[in-house]
């Protein structure tokens, strides 16, 4: 009779699992310890794929890619304390990228936390989440667990989605309860992320602003990317015959060698525009706020899509605004599309081209150059025909140069293939959105990292060897930040932006039985990287590049204060 009653009961852990695989969760990142060790286990045995990191930072960043990618949210699991804030900050990165992202946090004991006396890891982490975050909610009932966990997932993949903090106490988890009365109280979220119609009055409005337009432009953001509106965007683009300009994380939305991309005509067209339709991009400091220099002086009228109608007029007004999801707006867009449309005058579709043709043929030399030291440029040509004979390889990078001289040389064909530092510009995202990248989609992940950069997330070269993914990681390593010849003016200690010398990354790899490599010309690079993303196999190429190049900040530098008395 008593194991008879144990058959009829469930429990926290088991009805966490049920309500995340109810609503297809199907697979977690996270690292384990008190209180979470044995429901990430039961999670494994309960057939949830669960990839353990070494850093919950790593892990949280893996998980917000994964809800960028699926439009699911990425679940990130975490002790408490410090793992919660380790975690906390990837949870703040995909909110401020619009990432849907769930991170689960353990907690300990309610009644020792709010008297402050002292408990293991003790810390009130509902109340430090909450302003970072989307939403946090904290469920102290066993029954209560399938609600929490619905409201985590609207709250995360609803209007724009972002990072919800889900809190666990530790009780929770061994608290029983009858198993009928569990599986009842499990919710399946049914129509998470409705589509939001825009009204018709707000289309016309557009619509007419762009055919009044002389010189349009259409700005694709990564929301356009993470909509997965594809067809309908393309379709919206090559009728309009409007010229575009994909952010970074929307490359291959349409192709960048597409005949209408005005990618490398950016500042021009940005400048001259008196159109510009703005498509899941938010007027950021990474479109200069939409005013001042870069935006030239000739008047300029916005027409911006976005799920979240508090971003129109954040920085500029916004002349039509079209609150809506991306696929209904365009949709609609492409529905007015009719006869009485024309196309934009050439006038302005040549300049943008010849503006274009020349930039190209300006920087072709650059990524020729099969020199010893390799430059950024020779070594980033490389890596742009390994990208071109591969397209559906996942490209993560980040860096300073090595991010933004990546993101203008190398062309992106696919959407959803190009995954960097985002809003933020945040340096430590490389391994946790490379391993994500792999388990999400299964396919070849190529990350091209600084040196620096690779530095906050390099210890999960084991977590890839450890699950065997097809990750090919290349460090530009010169030796240091922006640049590795900084030196102590006082001669006492190493400059404060350069690194070990000579450095030899590949040695890391080999420690954890992966594939390393050392090269030092473009022509070795393109064929080191070539076989490892043939091979599937986890490898790290270090590429050394020249020391002396490289700029202060990449392409940001004016964003560094300077000082007024700084002694000559
Ligand atoms: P980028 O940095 O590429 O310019 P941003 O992150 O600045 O892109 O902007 C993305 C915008 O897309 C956000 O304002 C977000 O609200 C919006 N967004 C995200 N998903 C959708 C969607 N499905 N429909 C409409 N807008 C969306
Ligand atoms: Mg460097």
């Amino acid at each position: 009779p008593a194991a008879e009653a144990e058959r009829d009961l469930t429990d926290g852990f088991h009805l966490v699992i049920d309500a995340l695989k109810l609503n297809g969760i199907e697979t977690i990142y996270g690292v384990p310890g008190i209180p979470i060790t044995d429901l990430g286990r039961m999670c494994q045995a309960e057939g949830i794929r669960v990839i353990s990191f070494r850093h919950e930072q790593n892990a949280g960043n893996a998980a917000a890619i994964a809800g960028f990618l699926t439009k699911k949210p990425g679940i990130c699991l975490t002790v408490s304390a410090p793992g919660f804030l380790n975690g906390l900050t990837a949870l703040a990165n995909a909110t401020t990228n619009c990432f849907p992202m769930i991170l689960i946090s353990g907690s300990s004991e309610r009644e020792i936390v709010d008297l402050q006396q002292g408990d293991y890891e003790e810390m009130d982490q509902l109340a430090i989440a909450k302003p970072l975050c989307k939403a946090a909610f904290r469920v102290l009932h066993a029954a209560d667990i399938g609600i929490g966990v619905a409201r985590a997932i609207r709250a995360a993949v609803s209007g724009r989605p972002g990072g919800v903090y889900l809190d666990l106490p530790a009780k929770l988890f061994g608290q029983v309860m009858d198993a009928e009365a569990g599986a009842k109280s499990l919710v399946k979220v049914i129509d998470p992320a409705p589509a939001q119609i825009p009204a018709p009055a707000a289309v016309d409005r557009a619509m007419e602003l762009l055919k009044g337009a002389e010189r349009p432009l259409i700005i694709l953001g990564k929301g356009a990317a993470y909509a997965q509106a594809d067809d309908e965007i393309r379709t919206f683009v090559e009728k309009s015959g409007i010229p575009f300009l994909p952010m970074s994380m929307a490359k291959g939305l349409l192709p960048d060698t597409h005949p209408q991309s005005a990618g490398a005509a950016r500042s021009t067209a940005l400048k001259d525009a008196d159109v510009v339709l703005l498509v899941g991009a938010r007027l950021n400091w990474l479109l200069s706020h939409g005013k001042g220099k870069t935006w030239g002086d000739a008047p300029k009228k916005f027409i911006q899509v976005d799920i979240e109608p508090k971003e129109m007029d954040s920085n500029v007004e916004i002349a039509a605004p079209l609150v809506g999801d991306i696929g209904s707006v365009i949709a609609a867009l492409n529905a007015r599309l009719d006869g009485s449309w024309k196309v934009p005058p050439a006038q302005w579709t040549e300049t943008i081209r010849a503006k274009k043709d020349a930039n190209i043929a300006k920087m072709a030399p650059k990524l020729l150059k099969n020199s010893v030291p390799m430059d950024f440029h020779s070594a980033l040509g490389a890596l742009k025909n390994v990208i071109k004979e591969r397209p559906d390889a996942m490209l993560v990078n980040e860096g300073a140069n090595t991010l933004d001289l990546a993101r203008g040389i190398i062309d992106m064909y696919e959407p959803r293939k190009r995954l960097d530092v985002g809003t933020w510009g945040v340096m430590g995202i490389g391994m946790g959105f490379a391993i994500a990248a792999a388990v999400e989609t299964g396919k070849k992940v190529l990350a091209v990292e600084g040196d620096s950069a690779f530095g906050f997330s390099g210890m999960e070269v084991e977590t890839i060897c450890r699950y065997n993914l097809p990750v090919t990681i290349v460090i530009f390593n010169n030796n240091g930040i922006y640049r590795g010849t900084d030196t102590d003016p006082t001669g006492r200690d190493p400059g404060t932006t350069v690194f070990v010398p000579g450095s030899r990354y590949d040695k890391m790899m080999e420690a954890f039985g992966g594939v390393g490599v050392n090269v030092t010309s473009p022509d070795e690079l393109y064929r080191a990287v070539s076989a490892a993303m043939d091979s599937g196999k986890p490898t790290l190429i270090n590429a050394e590049i020249d020391p002396a190049a490289g700029s202060e900040s990449g392409n940001i530098g004016s964003l560094n204060p300077q000082s007024v008395v700084k002694k000559k």
